[in-house]
């Protein structure tokens, strides 16, 4: 019988290509975005005792009630929108899923969907699978910020989303409240929904904070956000996070979700809630603690050949290598850093539909102990 693949363009993601190389060789693993730290231990105890205490079976299909509370309560204090924890927010089994039920949901054969490169690599094939077509719009080389001018020339009478990420991964920009602006007023009289992925919300750093389209009223009305519990309590293992809309959205969002996965794992979501319940103030100090780590990682690498401005937010550090290997592609680079070197990176070409020529970059993740970026700077200062 003949296959014929929906998804002929992909293969294995880069994330789990270079972890995958990474662990062959006995590196340390920059590439892949997770913490090599653990969660806290009140987090832990709340998901062993949920367990003991028998929340093993199916959750409600919209999310335990008590984290949507939560949820809810903490958009209300962060981003003064106080969304419905009934009708607005449901949680998902990742931010990944809830994306990818926002498409299904949103996109209709021929339909295009704007995303900026460097664009997160689940997008894309979530479009294909709706029916829809990707437009590509290349963020500037310098600052990874939006030409709003190529935007406006983007769009069409077929756009029917577009798809927005900050903080950024890769670049670690951030999108401002006057960008927000300029997207709402482009969009104002068109068809058009948004999908925010704000999965690092909370990672912000040098005193800045973080435009949410939760906070942006004009907006908020046409949108999706999503963001991930993974990244906001070092858990990227339990796959729990959640997507916010507007109550008739919401009403399809939920109809996809559904069908996906129903529901998200339970115990997962019942420590969730009492983590957050018992410090509601946690992710307050998670850009200082994250932006202790970007500077270690800054500071070990003052002297090395590499150069970079300071991400201003995520947990991933772009590096310039083109002193050490201007002969070698990203990609080429990235897997001899790997094998000779003993360090994984992700390189950024593979985010973009073209990618920029004279870009030598690649992409460190600093979501790590002390030692693992102590090591990382002398391993990468003596390159
Ligand atoms: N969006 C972006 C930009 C991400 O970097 C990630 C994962 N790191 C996700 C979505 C997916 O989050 P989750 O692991 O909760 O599915
Ligand atoms: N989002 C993570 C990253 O950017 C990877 C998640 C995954 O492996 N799918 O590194």
């Amino acid at each position: 019988m003949l296959l014929q693949s929906k998804l002929p363009q992909v293969g294995l993601t880069i994330f789990t290509q270079m972890s995958q190389l990474a662990n062959a060789h006995n590196a340390l693993n920059l590439s892949q975005g997770f913490p090599d730290f653990d969660a806290s231990e009140a987090l832990k105890e709340a998901l062993q005792r949920h367990v003991q205490a028998g929340q093993n079976q199916y959750a409600a299909m919209t999310g335990v009630p008590a984290l949507r509370e939560q949820v809810a309560s903490k958009i209300a204090r962060l981003y003064r929108n106080p969304v419905s924890a009934e009708h607005e927010v449901t949680i998902t089994p990742g931010a990944t899923q809830a994306l990818f039920c926002a498409i299904q949901t949103l996109v209709r054969v021929g339909d295009e969907v704007i995303v900026f490169d460097p664009c997160y690599d689940s997008y894309e094939p979530a479009v294909t699978l709706a029916g829809g077509r990707c437009v590509h719009i290349a963020l500037n080389s310098e600052g990874f910020s939006v030409d709003w001018q190529m935007f406006a020339e983007a769009l069409t009478d077929k756009t029917r989303l577009v798809i927005i990420n900050s903080p950024h991964n890769p670049s670690g920009a951030l999108l401002s409240h006057a960008d927000l602006n300029q997207l709402a007023e482009l969009i104002r009289e068109r068809d058009i929904y948004l999908l925010s992925d704000e999965v690092y919300e909370h990672l912000v750093f040098d005193g800045q904070s973080h435009s949410s389209v939760l906070a942006h009223e004009e907006l908020y009305q046409r949108s999706c956000v999503v963001s991930s519990f993974g990244k906001t309590y070092h858990v990227t293992g339990w796959k729990t996070g959640y997507m916010v809309a507007p109550a008739k959205l919401t009403a399809e969002l939920r109809k996809v979700h559904q069908y996906v996965s129903f529901c998200a794992v339970t115990p997962m979501q019942h420590a969730l809630a009492d983590f957050m319940q018992a410090q509601p103030q946690y992710v307050d100090q998670l850009p200082a603690f994250y932006q202790q780590k970007r500077d270690q990682l800054c500071q070990a690498l003052q002297h090395s050949r590499f150069s970079f401005t300071p991400s201003a937010s995520t947990y991933f550090q772009l590096l310039d290598y083109r002193q050490i290997r201007d002969d070698l592609s990203d990609v080429e680079m990235a897997h001899w850093l790997t094998v000779e070197h003993g360090v994984a990176s992700i390189p950024l070409s593979v985010f973009y539909q073209q990618p920029p020529k004279d870009q030598f970059l690649l992409r460190v993740c600093f979501a790590k102990r002390e030692d693992t970026l102590t090591l990382a700077g002398e391993v990468l200062c003596a390159i």
